[in-house]
């Protein structure tokens, strides 16, 4: 499944990091570095951290396609 997250919007909060920390990384303060391509065991982490993102960045599946038209 792809994912894209919206870095104009991130806020570095960390929520997505905490909840899928295979597919999320903040390795310094401010950059959020990610997987687009999350694997079948990731997907339910991904779903709970895009829920739990305080600004929606995290954009999931059909959601990335909207996004990209
Ligand atoms: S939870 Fe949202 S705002 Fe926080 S680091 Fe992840 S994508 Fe960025």
């Amino acid at each position: 499944m792809q994912i894209v997250v919206d870095l104009t919007r991130c806020q570095a909060y960390a929520q997505c990091v905490f909840l899928a920390p295979e597919v999320f990384r903040l390795p310094g303060e401010e950059a959020l570095l990610y997987r687009p391509d999350v694997p079948d065991d990731q997907l339910e982490r991904v779903r709970q951290a895009a829920a739990a993102c305080p600004v929606q960045a995290i954009l999931i599946g059909e959601a990335v396609r909207a996004d990209a038209r």
